[in-house]
């Protein structure tokens, strides 16, 4: 069942229209195969760069698509409602472009952003590492000073479209402390740069998630956004937009989990009534709709806040917090009210709530989550 959105103009119909028609076409036919298969679904990413929608919160002037937050995430959650996995990409993807869209310089943006915005190339984030994930400041991949650039060595773990995608945002340190980290753009075929095998994962499993590996790597000194040692700076603020990417996420794997919990209560009978007519259910199927809307509402509140230019850190945090529990909530219920079918794989729902987890974890854990908020709360 289509949500009803309430949406800022006419050009932002279009847009939900438009991605409904590609979700229909070109994604929910082949879902099923390529998350049973894990196999990476080519021609995907292209078709949605050619739809104009890999790049939507970005200016028109770098070539994207110049839309507000708000609209972006209602589209990316429209992607989730079919394939989670696609959407996760299309997220990290638009994380990947927002430190050289906000720290890079002039001459950089020209250099990459419009290939990177049009989708001709796809971007990953890399900070996280086999040590150092929630504790980012304490990552160790090294990115040592030479004649004109720097030698990376060091792994780095989790990359989200590692190995496929053709560039990546490395977070290495240049020098001590939190304050000594620095952000790269770094080619996939860069010598010296290896990828390990996809992870075996729960779900996701058509995209796939990898570790890197740096030896003796050259990155050339044009190669790094921002200034030496902004890096942490750079991956945190970049992280506050993504967070929201997640939590629009988690809002369309829930409404897919939640459609389809009705449709099935609708028809399915047990004491000579409709399931959805047992008030047990009824009400199961109630709390999980109010769960959905209002974890939507909480990110478009964030989103609208980044729009009007208004700090959003807080409650992008939230966002990440309330979307990803009321997905986890959301699907695990679909699946009870599936009954034993739902424990099987003949029904998404099996999918939804392995899917979900993630979302707890990955940009930041829901415990980081509260630690953020809490040290708003204490200034
Ligand atoms: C499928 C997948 C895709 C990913 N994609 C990317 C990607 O594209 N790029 C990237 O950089 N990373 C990526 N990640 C990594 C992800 O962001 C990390 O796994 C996450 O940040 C948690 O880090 P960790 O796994 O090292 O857990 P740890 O940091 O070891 O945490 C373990 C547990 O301790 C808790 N904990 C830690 N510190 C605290 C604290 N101070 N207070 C309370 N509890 C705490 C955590 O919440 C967690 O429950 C991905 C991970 C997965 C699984």
């Amino acid at each position: 069942m289509a949500v009803d959105r309430l949406l800022p103009t006419g050009e932002a119909r279009d847009l939900i229209r438009l991605t409904r028609d590609v979700a229909d076409k070109v994604l929910a036919p082949i879902v099923d195969e390529h998350e049973k298969a894990a196999t990476y679904p080519e021609g995907v990413f292209a078709t949605l760069g050619e739809a104009g929608l890999l790049s939507l919160p970005y200016p028109q002037e770098w070539g994207g698509g110049g839309q507000p937050y708000e609209v972006y995430l209602q589209v990316l959650e429209e992607i989730a409602a079919r394939w989670a996995a696609v959407a996760v990409a299309v997220s990290v993807h638009s994380l990947a472009c927002y430190p050289l869209m906000e720290f890079g310089s002039a001459e950089q943006k020209q250099r990459w952003l419009p290939d990177m915005l049009g989708g001709g190339t796809i971007g990953a984030y890399s900070l996280s590492e086999p040590q150092a994930g929630s504790d980012a400041a304490a990552l160790t991949c090294k990115a040592t000073a030479v004649e004109g650039g720097y030698r990376v060595d060091g792994a780095k773990a989790w990359i989200t479209h590692g190995g496929i995608a053709d560039f990546y945002n490395l977070f290495a340190r240049t020098g001590e402390g939190s304050k000594g980290i620095s952000c790269f753009l770094v080619p996939k075929d860069t010598e010296g740069l290896s990828f390990g095998r996809p992870e075996e994962k729960m779900g996701l499993h058509a995209v796939p998630t990898t570790s890197a590996h740096y030896d003796d790597a050259f990155v050339p000194a044009e190669r790094r956004i921002g200034a030496e040692g902004q890096g942490l700076q750079i991956a945190f603020s970049a992280l506050d937009s993504g967070r929201l990417g997640i939590a629009a996420v988690a809002v369309g794997l829930a409404q897919a989990a939640l459609d389809e919990a009705v449709a099935y209560a609708q028809q399915r009978t047990a004491f000579g009534r409709r399931i959805i007519d047992h008030q047990g259910l009824g009400f199961l199927l109630a709390d999980m709709a109010a769960a959905v809307d209002s974890a939507r509402a909480t990110y478009l509140d964030a989103a609208r806040r980044r729009d009007a230019g208004l700090s959003y850190s807080r409650q992008a945090s939230v966002a990440k917090l309330v979307a990803t529990d009321a997905a986890m909530k959301v699907t695990t219920d679909a699946v009870q009210v599936f009954g034993g079918y739902g424990y099987t794989r003949d029904f998404r729902v099996e999918r939804y709530m392995r899917e979900a987890k993630i979302t707890q974890i990955f940009e930041g854990t829901n415990q980081i989550q509260r630690l953020v908020i809490s040290r708003h709360l204490a200034g």
